[in-house]
């Protein structure tokens, strides 16, 4: 397939803008890349995908998210409005978490693949809980997955808060999940769409023995995928538990390093940033979901100071990269009075240069992130068309102000066209809403009987 008459925003290294380029798309791979009247002299027999001025840039990536809460939406908590965080999780998460059946599973993974497509989220790490249909629910969710198209990542959340032989039975399916995915035909090749972490809760909820049978059970090639110091609860509770704060803690299990994700980092001090940098461990940065949940204001600018490879996730809202990296240039201005934090090549690195070194880590076949020859076909195309001069030096900025997800027209990947001028081609999005809307109240009133 030729994509012809785009905009490449390439995302390479020189942050090359080419108006009028085309694009060769041979087995799932950008193989050629130039001029459009040169590719399509070049390629005259190849089908054609006419980009009419739309700007072409890589398909965005989410670093953390959770499919399984998309039966929230338009929930009421009954009662007083939770105070904490603390509460949030024991009023609405957990009791969501155990209402979820199979079908709520595989329904909320559809729900969360239609916005993926939809926002131009090509790749996504996933984190699962499901405690009352937890064996096989990884594969419930890889099966949409495959169906959608997209690439992602995907861990079961292990935890002591449904008892041991739970947490037993969940480390169980990460290691089963993460030997299947292995399994699969495409994996190691640049059309992969499915890799595996290793979930974890919190350290709040995880007692030293699971820890510990975590990391006797987690493959080599795996890293682990944990939530941590989302709020002061986490540490306070591990000081107590171990007399050690949370990253201390997880480091003397073998929690961390170069293949672990950490979810938030929001109460992390500087010792924990100096176990974070020195073990190469990743944090993901949610500020959408930080303000929501009154949290703070994670020190992600001293982070990346460090050293410290920050990504920007989303945790389970929608898959709107370009409205994540809008609120982090905000939040972090607002909660320190100085409109100099938060510059927006900072947020760039974030979601563009750390977004993808995670990724490539996991599809090392498919260099994912940049549009150059070689890498993956993994493509949106963006119905946008600035009123002022976008140079290399002033593309964040034009994202962050003007870019909008509604602009994205086509999502690519793997050179697959999974949404072509807005249609989407590998999901019945009808269909999905409409059974998700049928299953919804039922899900609903069993979150009400865990509540209770
Ligand atoms: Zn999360």
């Amino acid at each position: 397939m030729l994509i012809t008459r785009a905009t490449l925003v390439t995302w390479d290294a020189d942050r090359r803008i080419l108006p009028d380029h085309a694009l060769l798309i041979r087995n799932g791979v950008i193989a050629d890349i130039g001029p459009s009247d040169a590719l399509e002299a070049r390629y005259s027999q190849e089908e054609r995908l006419d980009a009419r001025g739309q700007w072409a840039m890589p398909g965005h990536i989410v670093a953390h998210t959770h499919f399984y809460g998309a039966f929230a939406r338009g929930m009421a908590i009954p009662g007083p409005a939770p105070e904490a965080f603390p509460q949030i999780l024991e009023r609405l998460w957990w009791p969501l978490d155990q209402a979820l059946d199979e079908e709520a599973v595989r329904l909320s993974a559809e729900v969360m693949l239609v916005d993926a497509i939809r926002n131009g989220a090509t790749t996504l790490f996933d984190h699962h809980a499901s405690p009352n249909a937890l064996a096989g629910s990884l594969d419930v969710i890889a099966e949409a997955v495959r169906r959608a198209g997209v690439r992602a990542v995907l861990a079961y959340e292990v935890t002591d808060r449904y008892g041991k032989a739970s947490a037993r039975e969940s480390i169980a399916e990460n290691v089963r999940f993460a030997r299947a995915a292995q399994q699969e035909a495409d994996h190691g090749t640049p059309r992969q769409r499915l890799a595996a972490t290793f979930g974890l809760h919190a350290s709040l909820t995880l007692d030293d023995d699971t820890l510990d049978a975590a990391r006797e059970a987690c493959p080599p090639e795996v890293g682990f995928h944990i939530h941590v110091a989302e709020h002061e609860a986490d540490e306070e509770d591990s000081l107590r538990r171990s007399g050690m704060r949370v990253v201390e803690r997880l480091h003397r299990h073998g929690i961390l390093g170069v293949r672990t994700i950490v979810a938030h980092g929001v109460h992390v001090n500087e010792h924990e940033m100096d176990l974070l940098a020195e073990t190469g461990t990743w944090v993901t940065h949610q500020p959408r979901s930080n303000m929501n949940n009154a949290v703070g204001t994670s020190p992600v600018e001293t982070m990346l100071q460090r050293g410290i490879r920050v990504a920007l996730g989303t945790d389970g809202f929608p898959s709107a990269m370009w409205e994540e990296a809008r609120f982090a240039y905000f939040v972090h201005k607002l909660a320190r009075r100085d409109p100099r934090r938060m510059d927006g090549n900072t947020v760039m690195q974030m979601l563009i240069e750390n977004n993808r070194a995670l990724a490539n880590l996991y599809f090392p076949r498919a260099r994912l992130g940049v549009l150059e020859a070689g890498a993956a076909a993994d493509i949106v195309l963006v119905d946008f068309h600035p009123h002022t001069p976008v140079t290399p030096g002033n593309l964040p900025w034009h994202l962050i102000f003007g870019a909008y997800e509604r602009m994205i027209t086509t999502t690519i990947v793997a050179g697959e066209v999974l949404m072509r001028d807005r249609e989407l081609l590998t999901l019945d999005e009808a269909r999905i809403a409409a059974e998700a809307r049928a299953k919804a109240p039922q899900v609903w009133e069993r979150y009400r009987q865990m509540l209770a």
